[in-house]
């Protein structure tokens, strides 16, 4: 079960003499917006965001924004080192539901001769990976909770776009527990460690094995990327999001890109559409916001959508030696 306690978010928006607020609820929550908004109309004057959003890193853009007090998002933590617009309300979502988990879940790190497990999680199953972690101990590992950098509020939590708190016990840990439902997750912290990584289901009390996952996802990537060595426009894209904001980097693969003799372009999006860049006439795009679009929407584009280290990677400005999973640290100050 996931709940927000909207007597919270009330109470929250009393305490800041908020009168005007934007609502953002992410599209899993859409179904309750006319709960939500009878309830916080009462005391506020409300207008909801229809746009989809899919983290913290977005909180919607200038022209609407700018006549509210306050935005109230639904779904997400803050991401701490973003110098919001606004004075942001989050509501986490939370899983509550107790957990009991059988030994036998946990038979195949035995198995495979593990005994430090390290533990990350998403959002939703931040509380759930402290119970995890108490059983994995009953049951005689080591279990891990890695330090998170400045763009994560919580230890051990991941985001699509930040694998640190894996990174900061990737030596001592023999494999990686994630607690969480996305494959993407997964195979972020796989690829950025090097280790073993298992999802853990708590919806069906299974663990699973990423590893199958992560092969697919490399061939699948390696096809895509070997078909821009020949293209010679690239877009290089800066996502406008309060989040995802990374003009220097852009900026420094624009000139990377015609270091290596090809044509590039700036472009600034808020949100990126396939067929702009057709009508572009562009042969490859990199783009430096979500690290997780090149990879989740590649197939809406008729060319191939790169992140930054893998164009890095294919024309050996880096050589890594493996695939590098784009991550952000941190943003570009935009205001
Ligand atoms: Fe999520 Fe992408 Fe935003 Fe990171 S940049 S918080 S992965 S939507």
């Amino acid at each position: 079960m996931v709940s927000i306690n909207v007597d919270n978010t009330i109470e929250k928006l009393e305490s800041m003499n908020a009168k005007k607020i934007l609502l953002q609820l992410p599209d899993g929550l859409k179904p309750h917006v006319f709960d939500y908004f009878t309830r916080l109309s009462e005391k506020f004057s409300v207008i909801i965001s229809s746009d989809p959003f899919y983290g913290a890193c977005d909180v919607g853009n200038m022209e609407v924004y700018k006549d509210v007090d306050c935005i109230v998002q639904l779904g997400h933590s803050i991401i701490p080192n973003i110098n919001y617009p606004k004075p942001v309300i989050f509501e986490e979502y939370r899983n509550e539901k107790k957990i009991t988990i059988d030994d036998s879940v946990f038979e195949m790190l035995k198995e495979k001769g593990h005994k430090t497990i390290g533990l990350v999680s998403s959002i939703q199953y931040v509380e759930r990976m402290y119970d995890v972690r108490e059983k994995l101990e009953k049951m005689g590992f080591r279990a891990l909770i890695g330090r998170q950098d400045r763009r994560m509020k919580y230890p051990g939590q991941v985001l699509g776009c930040n694998f640190s708190a894996a990174h900061s016990i990737s030596q001592e840990a023999d494999c990686f527990v994630v607690v969480s439902t996305g494959k993407f997750h997964g195979i972020g912290v796989q690829l950025s460690t090097e280790k073993d990584v298992f999802i853990l289901d708590l919806n069906e009390m299974r663990l699973v094995p990423m590893q199958d996952e992560t092969d697919r996802f490399l061939k699948r990537r390696y096809a895509r990327l070997s078909r821009s060595l020949d293209a010679r426009k690239f877009c290089v894209v800066v996502d406008t999001k309060v989040g995802q904001y990374r003009k220097k980097l852009a900026e420094t693969v624009a000139k990377q890109v015609r270091d290596a003799g090809k044509q590039a372009v700036l472009v600034t999006a808020n949100d990126i559409r396939p067929s702009d860049y057709e009508n572009m006439m562009c042969d490859a795009v990199i783009f430096t916001g979500c690290p997780r679009v090149p990879i989740d929407e590649q197939d809406k584009f008729a060319m191939p959508i790169l992140t930054p280290p893998e164009f890095q990677s294919l024309f050996g400005i880096k050589k890594p030696g493996r695939y590098v999973m784009d991550e952000i640290v941190s943003v570009d100050p935009q205001f």
